[in-house]
């Protein structure tokens, strides 16, 4: 397969839209654009001559408008499952903040705000208080302006704004998704997304993923689609392809049907010729990992204990910990789950290790460092992992977050022996852990590479940032050659190689990471199925020539495009 005629790069020009492709998979259909925003409402007071009975009907249509979209809501939340009912809930909590309400009812008595102005201006205050705090708590920013966005279009009696529902399946186009209206996709209904905004490792990318909903985000011109066009969208090529004929309609709808067929993974990963590749989920709670054990995950391969600790202004205790962490191994008896240690800064500040303000926090303070000011907070963590371990029969290994060097992963691991952790490793995230891999895993146990954070070191394009969307891929060659040396360094000391970020989840990626080496894939549980049909129809010794293909290729596009054109599988499976 790997004779020079073939080497040379596919074409990958089609006709239509490009865009970064975050959730693979075909939709053809008829686009429906979202909603217009709604827009911010006149400035102007209520009329000067209102009386206190105008004011008191102002009042009341406010609180009016809050419940009825909290109602809303939280009915939604409860009809929606797993992280789409999560993402919802904290919407709904947003809009039930009694003090939006207050401040809104304030502006309408002390300012004569009219309802729609005092919503809007009240909310623009909570915006403003979470953008300075920076981080994660920015990105909640979001969802208080899509709770405002409601309330407003309730007063106004606008359409509100959200998924729209045409009454038949369609392709939705967006300028960008807000969680709530993600949240809400239903996989029956929306064939495939194109946003104009968004990155690889936004909230559109991670659930359109998790509901295995075709995406192609970062669509510069995605806003020239208009309702009623035909489109077909190929959210692993990152194409929109305008006018599509009927045949390749056809086809993808042929497809997505045996599609549906093939939802569950249920057994071993193995390439065609019989080499293991352990396929695991990745998860965050009791509930996530209950939903991956009923995928059929062969076990946890990246549970990321922090987010059990977000929003918290105090550590939790250890017995808090212990319990969150054994809901999690309850769910994997006897079987592996590798539990990552805290990895608090950047994007995931926690006020009890991260040092407030740092001028660069992807740079600065964050995963294991956080142990070097903090090391009692660490301790307690691996107390209360070494006791879930010791109450569950899971298989615990333990791995520490963004280590730099052989010396970080060495006392990581001295510690965790301390604790009777005896299978400790570390996360490569870091070119210089990954170029350094011989001698960092000399003195870990296995590892780990989150691509997420790998290419945004390497491609130094900061992951949250939309515009970089197009650098934030780990398709980049150079990135692949980080995993290849991570492979090779892995394989000279005989240690496991897992990939647990968003790339072990792309089936087209998954037999050329299989290729420099890596020998378990983590990902959400519903790309278990479309990972391993593509490993079954693959040998090792394809993959190993794909991954030399995608080696050669100057662009990420170039690399999809080379790997795709040696997979016929794909087509057969509609990816
Ligand atoms: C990664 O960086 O790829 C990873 C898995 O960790 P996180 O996304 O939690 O930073
Ligand atoms: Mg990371």
């Amino acid at each position: 397969m790997a004779d020079d005629a073939t080497l040379a790069p596919a074409s990958h020009t089609l006709p239509g839209l490009t865009g970064v492709p975050v959730s693979p998979g075909r939709g053809a259909g008829t686009v429906v654009r979202m909603p217009d925003p709604v827009p911010e409402p006149d400035p102007a007071p209520l009329a000067a001559d209102s009386t206190d009975a105008d004011v008191d009907l102002a009042v009341t249509q406010v609180l009016a408008a809050v419940t009825t979209v909290q109602e809303d809501l939280t009915a939604r939340a409860a009809r929606a499952e797993g992280t789409a009912a999560e993402v919802l809930g904290v919407t709904a909590a947003m809009a039930a903040d009694p003090a939006l309400a207050r401040d809104a009812v304030g502006r309408v008595r002390e300012q004569r705000a009219t309802p729609a102005r005092a919503v809007w201006d009240a909310a623009g205050v909570v915006v403003g208080q979470l953008e300075s705090l920076g981080g994660l708590m920015a990105e909640r920013a979001r969802d208080v302006r899509d709770v405002r966005d409601r309330i407003v279009a309730t007063l106004l009696g606008l359409p509100a704004p959200g998924v729209p529902d045409p009454g038949f399946a369609f392709v939705l186009v967006a300028d960008d998704l807000a969680p709530a209206d993600t949240a809400q996709l239903d996989p029956e209904r929306v064939l495939a997304v194109v946003t104009r905004g968004g990155g690889p490792t936004s909230h559109t990318a991670i659930l359109a993923r998790a509901l295995g909903i075709p995406a192609v985000v970062a669509v510069e011109d995605a806003l020239t689609l208009h309702d009623g066009e035909m489109v077909l969208v190929d959210g692993g090529l990152g194409t929109v392809e305008r006018d599509p004929s009927a045949e390749d309609v056809a086809a993808v709808v042929a497809a997505r049907g045996a599609r549906g067929e093939r939802r569950r993974f249920d057994g071993e990963g193995r390439t065609a010729d019989g080499r293991r590749v352990e396929l695991l989920a990745n998860v965050a709670n009791g509930e996530d990992a209950r939903a991956a054990a009923e995928a059929g995950a062969e076990g946890v391969g990246l549970f990321r204990t922090e987010v059990c600790f977000l929003g918290r202004t105090v550590e939790p205790t250890i017995d808090e910990q212990v319990a969150a962490y054994r809901e999690v191994l309850a769910a994997f008896g006897g079987r592996k789950v590798v539990v990552r240690t805290l990895d608090a800064g950047a994007d995931k500040p926690l006020p009890f290790v991260t040092p407030e303000a740092e001028p660069n926090p992807a740079l600065g303070v964050r995963g294991l460092r956080t142990a070097r000011r903090h090391p009692e907070v660490l301790d307690r963590q691996l107390t209360a992992i070494a006791r879930a371990a010791a109450a569950e029969s899971a298989d615990v290994w333990v791995m520490a977050p963004m280590i730099a060097t052989p010396d970080e992963a060495e006392s990581f691991v001295a510690l965790c022996a301390d604790h009777g952790l005896g299978t400790a490793g570390v996360m490569i995230e870091v070119p210089a852990a990954a170029l350094g891999a011989r001698w960092v895993l000399a003195k870990a146990s296995f590892a780990s590479i989150g691509t997420n954070d790998l290419t945004q070191y390497t491609m130094a394009a900061d992951r949250e940032v939309s515009d970089l969307a197009r650098l934030s891929t780990a398709w980049q060659p150079t990135v692949l050659a980080l995993v290849g040396a991570t492979g090779s360094g892995a394989a000279l000391n005989g240690r496991p190689l897992g990939v647990c970020g968003e790339a072990a989840a792309d089936p087209v990626l998954a037999p050329v990471l299989v290729g420099l080496g890596v020998t378990s894939l983590s990902m959400t549980p519903r790309a278990l199925a479309d990972v391993a049909a593509v490993l079954a129809a693959t040998t090792s010794e394809q993959c190993e020539e794909l991954a030399f293909l995608a080696l050669q290729q100057p662009t990420p596009d170039a690399a999809r495009a080379a790997v795709r054109s040696r997979l016929p599988i794909l087509a057969e499976l509609g990816l």
